[in-house]
């Protein structure tokens, strides 16, 4: 589908843009990792939000995005997993999926950026990041999907149901994971192969294996956007939140401290009125 502003994150930050873009008449998606995974649904309570004292955080994560989607924002469930921009446009891969759109808010939220030991000399050649795009390459092989965000035991599951041979690497067994799926209690992990990957080593213990799903709730931002600037992991923006790339805004936690919600929540304001006027210059 094509947006005039597509949002990446469904936090405070990327569902204040989104309203934002929407109150000036722009269509919007906003593209999200389950919501299990936001910061603010990890929040017992929040005192500090003007206007909602001792609110829960996951209730207020709920109304944010109740007020999007009223207000007529899509949504799509998934992680982008890159952004190419292309003739003025920008084209986001969510799993196999392809959205369009005329700017873009980043509003990821803190991305965790350390990869794994032998992660990115394997990517492509045995480390993937999305079992949708990749699962059916490893039919009736062994794979390890290394668990990090809420979604992955349904991805474990998925994979399973196209054959692979499936096991579970985390630092706890998740609730929802199949029963008949081995899992392995891992702290310390590292993709093991030459050209290819022959193992996951976990806790000094080797998981042969073909392939490894790495699933993390986001993406490292240099893969998700190649030439984003950024600075200690965190995205460079001027005071319209503009990033480094014309067309991209960024808003929230992702562009550094203090983290909090009214911060996100006035900064994904700025982004998402930025962005509108950056795709009115666009069609003029
Ligand atoms: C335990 C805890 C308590 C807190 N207490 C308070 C408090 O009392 N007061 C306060 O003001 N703040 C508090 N915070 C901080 C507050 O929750 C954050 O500052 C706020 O949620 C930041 O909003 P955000 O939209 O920038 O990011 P987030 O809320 O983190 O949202 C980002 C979203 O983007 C998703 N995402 C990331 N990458 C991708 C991708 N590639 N594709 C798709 N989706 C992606 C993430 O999964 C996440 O859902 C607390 C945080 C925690 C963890």
């Amino acid at each position: 589908m094509s947006y005039d502003i597509a949002v990446v994150g469904g936090g405070p930050a990327g569902l204040s843009a989104a309203v934002q873009g929407l109150t000036r008449g722009k269509s919007v998606v906003v593209i999200s990792s389950d919501l299990r995974d936001n910061a603010l649904y990890k929040a017992r309570r929040v005192d500090n939000y003007l206007g909602f004292p001792q609110a829960e955080g996951a209730q207020l994560l709920t109304r944010f995005r109740e007020h999007a989607e009223a207000m007529g924002a899509a949504w799509i469930s998934g992680r982008v997993l890159n952004i190419m921009p292309a003739g003025g446009r920008f084209y986001l891969g969510v799993g196999s999926d392809m959205e369009e759109a005329g700017a873009v808010v980043l509003a990821t939220g803190v991305v965790q950026a350390a990869r794994l030991p032998g992660e990115a000399e394997h990517l492509g050649r045995g480390v993937s990041y999305c079992a949708t795009c990749d699962g059916m390459l490893y039919r009736n092989r062994p794979v390890v999907v290394v668990g990090k965000s809420a979604h992955a035991p349904e991805e474990a599951a998925y994979l399973q149901g196209l054959g692979c041979r499936v096991t579970y690497a985390a630092a706890r067994r998740p609730e929802e994971l199949p029963p008949d799926i081995p899992f392995v209690k891992a702290g310390r992990l590292e993709i093991v192969g030459e050209d290819q990957v022959c193992a996951l080593r976990a806790d000094g213990e080797e998981v042969p294996c073909d392939g490894v799903f790495i699933l993390r709730p986001t993406m490292a931002l240099t893969d998700l956007l190649p030439g984003l600037e950024t600075e200690e992991g965190r995205i460079v923006v001027d005071r319209s939140m503009a990033t480094s790339i014309p067309g991209v805004f960024a808003a929230g936690d992702c562009t550094g401290l203090p983290h909090q919600v009214s911060k996100a929540v006035g900064e994904g304001q700025v982004a998402g009125h930025r962005a509108s006027e950056y795709v009115d210059r666009q069609t003029v």
